[in-house]
């Protein structure tokens, strides 16, 4: 039996990522488009054609590595927005009351520039503001990447640090808050020399994304784990909890129950 508890208690501690929003919304489509929209002005501070040539590496590094996840975000280089209002506009949910002209109600994930003191205010120190700002019901369909251009200090990181700036700002795109672990991609303070995920970013994506898996599998309650999670926004505790016990059950065979029980 302490066997079977220890995998129940894992899940109490075994995470620290949020979620975006109280609704723990995200997209209906596994494959999600990332594209920098360039802006009928170009940007003060930020060079959005190297933004574009780091992005296939933010989501292939961090995003796309995560087996547990169903979810695969491509990237298309740039387009044209032929709207300013990216670059000028306030960061608002679609529908929602808003101080000034929103920035628009986008398709997908776009990553543009923005350099409204609103969303940036003072001498801000934010590299970039994130959000899901097309919501239907809880499905994401749309999410705005604002890379600050009030002034330099995102044009002032090296490569990497912009790779892991851009990872962690689609963090927040597909649904994700942020993670009170310190080595998570998605810490409250963004460390801008991640190369990785962390395991409480895995766990985290997998909660919003599960794969489907085979019905013999070990993880083949990741696939319930939408619908069983979905009242508490962030809870996980349960799905969790049963696939713990699940395992605990199949591992535990007769001819190993007294090695299983005994105290380590
Ligand atoms: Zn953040």
């Amino acid at each position: 039996m302490k066997f079977v508890f220890l995998f129940l208690l894992l899940p109490l501690t075994a995470r620290a990522y949020t979620l975006n929003n109280s609704i723990g919304a995200r997209f209906d489509n596994e494959n999600v488009n990332v594209r920098v929209g360039l802006n009928p002005t170009p940007c003060d501070n930020v060079d959005l054609d190297e933004v574009a040539s780091l992005l296939n590496e933010a989501m292939d590094d961090f995003w796309n590595t995560v087996s547990t996840s169903r979810l695969q975000l491509k990237t298309s280089g740039s387009e044209n927005t032929g709207d300013d209002n990216y670059w000028t506009g306030e960061l608002c949910l679609t529908g929602g009351s808003c101080g000034g002209t929103p920035v628009p109600a986008t398709s997908d994930i776009i990553v543009t520039c923005n350099k409204n003191t609103t969303n940036f205010p003072g001498a801000s120190s934010l590299l970039a503001l994130t959000l899901p700002n097309v919501i239907s019901g809880k499905d994401i369909k749309g999410a705005v990447v604002l890379i600050n251009d009030t002034n330099g200090s995102f044009g002032d990181l090296t490569r990497n640090q912009k790779i892991a700036v851009l990872a962690h700002e689609v963090g927040h795109a597909i649904g994700l808050g942020h993670s009170q672990e310190s080595s998570a991609l998605m810490y409250f303070k963004i460390v801008p020399t991640r190369t990785t995920l962390a395991r409480d970013d895995r766990l985290g994506v997998t909660y919003l994304y599960p794969v489907q898996m085979d019905l013999f599998g070990a993880g083949c309650f990741l696939g319930t784990i939408k619908t069983l999670g979905d009242g508490g926004g962030t809870n996980s505790f349960w799905p969790t909890a049963l696939a713990g016990l699940l395992l605990s059950l199949l591992l535990k065979r007769p001819k190993k129950e007294s090695a299983a029980s005994s105290p380590a």
